[in-house]
């Protein structure tokens, strides 16, 4: 018997690809986004102490009551935006699973949703998965500017869903309220709903504003915004996240969750929930990552790569027109064999594979491990 594959075409997630080479080769890893340092201590303790406690059961499905409160009062601080802990907020097994979750229960065969390339690899795939048609739209380094009437020219009455992410992970730009108005005239009146993956929500650089589409009540009312814990509190392995949606979209989203993977980890939830009583264990993660990215880019600096603006996120993305004309997975794979750093050719993030030669590099990492990299990436 042979399986017809459901996602022909579609290899290894680049992440595990690039981990793995990192690993065989024994380089530095700046590829797969995670950091290298530990979290919060605290935050381990308040893990262990739950799990002691005897909070080794299932959570309820939708998740831990507690943390949901946590969220909805942060969600309605930071952007003024009410979501019912009870009906409208579940905790998720990582942002990647919120993202799955709401495709899944929106998009059917023939329905088609507009990505914006280069994207997060996890988008098309989830799509095509239920038979939906991704149209991307292909965005141009150095600058990725969005162009709203081409997005608009997408649009017809298979049109179902737009997936965004702000900030964008690998380009590191974010949203404006230009954008929002323009996502706002071209969605009103029209069957078409938005995942907002917002999972660097807290990353955000040099005095800007993360604009989250909670805040825009006409886009509200429509989409799914997806968060990660991993990001926000330096804990990728844990796979704990979140997702918000309207009440008519969180009971869909929901029917998906319990079967998907019915609920997340309890004592985990348990920890965050009280970690995040104390508002700066949030608030101050964009002052954390700021000076990371301020070092990484001053490092940077001193080599041949040309750096892209970054915005928000914990990724930098680098052109390298005075080094070679290589095609970007090339360089990639001789910069790990050669130089021994591990970055992620951006082509991977657009379907086509387009190769605007552009390598993104994780600057989640202890000051030690970027300043070794550098070293390295200054011969090439
Ligand atoms: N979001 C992270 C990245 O872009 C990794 C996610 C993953 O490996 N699934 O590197």
């Amino acid at each position: 018997m042979q399986l017809k594959s459901k996602l022909p075409g579609i290899g290894t997630t680049i992440f595990t690809v690039m981990s793995q080479l990192a690993n065989q080769y024994q380089a530095i890893n700046l590829s797969q986004g995670f950091p290298d340092y530990e979290c919060s201590p605290e935050l381990v303790e308040l893990v262990n102490r739950y799990m002691k406690a005897g909070y080794n059961q299932y959570a309820p499905m939708a998740g831990v009551p507690a943390l949901r409160e946590r969220i909805s009062e942060k969600q309605e601080k930071l952007h003024g935006a009410k979501y019912d802990p009870q009906t409208e907020i579940t905790i998720t097994a990582g942002g990647t699973q919120a993202i799955f979750a709401s495709v899944a229960c929106v998009i059917r065969p023939g329905d088609e949703v507009i990505i914006f390339e280069p994207a997060y690899d996890s988008y098309a795939p989830s799509v095509i998965l239920f038979g939906g048609i991704v149209k991307s739209v292909e965005l141009s380094a150095p600058l990725y500017i969005t162009d709203w009437l081409e997005v608009e020219k997408l649009i017809n009455e298979k049109t179902r869903m737009i997936i965004l992410n702000t900030p964008n992970n690998p380009t590191g730009k974010t949203l404006t309220e230009s954008d929002m108005s323009e996502l706002i005239r071209i969605t009103r009146n029209k069957d078409i709903l938005i995942i907002s993956d917002e999972v660097y929500e807290h990353l955000v650089y040099d005095g800007r504003q993360h604009l989250s589409i909670s805040r825009f009540s006409e886009l509200r009312e429509k989409s799914f915004i997806t968060a990660s814990f991993g990001k926000l509190f330096h804990t990728t392995g844990w796979k704990v996240g979140y997702c918000l949606a309207p009440e008519w979209l969180m009971s869909e989203f929901r029917k998906v969750h319990q079967y998907e993977v019915f609920s997340v980890n309890s004592a985990v939830q348990f920890a965050i929930a009280d970690f995040m009583k104390n508002e700066r264990n949030y608030l101050e993660v964009s002052d954390f990552f700021q000076v990371k990215k301020d070092f990484f880019h001053n490092l940077m600096k001193e080599t041949r790569f040309d750096l892209l603006p970054c915005y928000g996120s914990y990724f930098q993305s680098v052109q390298y027109s005075r080094i070679s004309n290589e095609k970007d997975t090339d360089l990639a794979m001789r910069i790990i064999k050669e130089f021994g750093v591990a970055g992620i050719p951006v082509s991977a993030f657009y379907s086509k594979g387009t190769d605007h030669k552009v390598l993104r590099f994780c600057f989640a990492k202890k000051q030690e491990t970027l300043e070794k990299a550098v070293n390295k990436l200054a011969k090439v």
